[in-house]
């Protein structure tokens, strides 16, 4: 690991100032994916902006009959939230589906949303990566791209988003708040926070270099069923395959594209009366893969036919 110094912030604003100072400078929350980063040297911050202990770990109600999650809260905190478990289940079981119980507890929901591909050449620094090194090339187009994007990608990255608890915000029409490094407050919904790859894989997201999120705000639940589904080589401390969110007309697939994905046209083939299987089929129309993730647009098929025979109340 690189050498770097390490402060912990007393405020938010103070942590976005920090970040400003120093070009090089990352803010670390629970540390569980940026470590590991460090420890490969793929990540090498020059210094490092303990935002953890901030206090921005509350679940507060929202005047409108929504919920505000304090970006410092615990993976394990927000989905025990008994106001998240009866409103939002959705999100209760996307967050539980995600890592393991220890990983779970040190997680926090920023560092969630900001948690960085699982695409295995990303890791490993033998290989091509333009998503690590600019202009390097991608290993994963002719290489082992079973957990590839099947849609959105770009010659450049096919790599995939790997959070499951943004896929369950994607489908509940979240909104994401930032303090800016000018100590602006944004707001925004979650779904321009991540970025497809075009010609820039190493852009994970919109936020500027130093832009801190504080929160996510959920609106008050949607009518109709909610159930999110996830299909994942072991059922405990592993990345998904393909995962989906229904909250009730909504529907967002997760680790299919650089980005959670909203299925619009899904949601608008089911609105139009189509079957689950139909709204996936149009849905599906529009993705490709790259070889070894053929089988991704199959599983993509019945994962998302299942579910929202589910949402319906259909046996499946
Ligand atoms: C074995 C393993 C299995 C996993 N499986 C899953 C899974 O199935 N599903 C899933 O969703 N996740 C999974 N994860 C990922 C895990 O959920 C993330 O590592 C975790 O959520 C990151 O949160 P953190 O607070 O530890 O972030 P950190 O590691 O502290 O930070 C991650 C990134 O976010 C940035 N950051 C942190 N907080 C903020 C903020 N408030 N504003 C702006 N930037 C910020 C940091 O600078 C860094 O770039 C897995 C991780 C491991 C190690
Ligand atoms: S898919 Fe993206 S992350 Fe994976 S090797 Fe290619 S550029 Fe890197």
């Amino acid at each position: 690991m690189k050498a770097f110094t390490y402060e912990r912030a007393q405020s938010a604003e103070a942590a976005v100032k920090a970040a400003t100072a120093t070009p090089a400078a990352k803010f670390i929350a629970g540390g569980t994916n940026l470590l590991d980063l460090m420890k490969l040297e793929i990540e090498q911050p020059q210094h490092l902006i303990d935002v953890g202990r901030l206090p921005m770990a509350a679940v507060e109600d929202t005047a409108d009959g929504g919920l505000k999650i304090g970006a410092m809260a615990s993976n394990s905190h927000a989905a025990a939230d008994p106001r998240v478990r009866q409103r939002y289940p959705l999100l209760s079981e996307a967050i539980v589906a995600g890592g393991s119980p220890q990983l779970r507890n040190k997680a926090s929901v920023g560092g969630n949303l900001m948690q960085r591909t699982r695409c295995a050449y990303f890791y490993d620094t033998s290989k091509p990566c333009n998503k690590r090194q600019p202009g390097a090339g991608c290993a994963a187009l002719e290489g082992l791209n079973r957990n590839a994007a099947i849609f959105g990608a770009s010659h450049a990255c096919i790599a995939t988003h790997p959070s499951d608890m943004a896929v369950a915000l994607a489908a509940l029409d979240a909104r994401v708040e930032t303090l800016s490094p000018t100590g602006q407050a944004r707001s925004f919904p979650i779904l321009e926070l991540h970025r497809l790859p075009a010609e820039r894989p190493e852009m994970d997201t919109h936020l500027v270099p130093g832009e801190l999120i504080t929160a996510v705000v959920l609106p008050p639940p949607p009518k109709g069923a909610q159930v999110y589904r996830k299909v994942r080589d072991r059922a405990s401390y592993a990345g998904g395959l393909a995962s989906i969110a229904v909250a009730g007309p909504n529907v967002a697939l997760g680790m299919v594209a650089h980005k959670p994905w909203r299925a619009v046209d899904a949601e608008a083939a089911l609105a139009a009366g189509a079957t689950p299987a139909e709204a996936m089929a149009r849905e599906l129309d529009g993705a490709s893969s790259a070889g070894r993730n053929d089988f991704k647009i199959a599983l993509v098929a019945r994962l998302g036919a299942a579910a929202l025979a589910e949402a319906k109340g259909e046996r499946t």
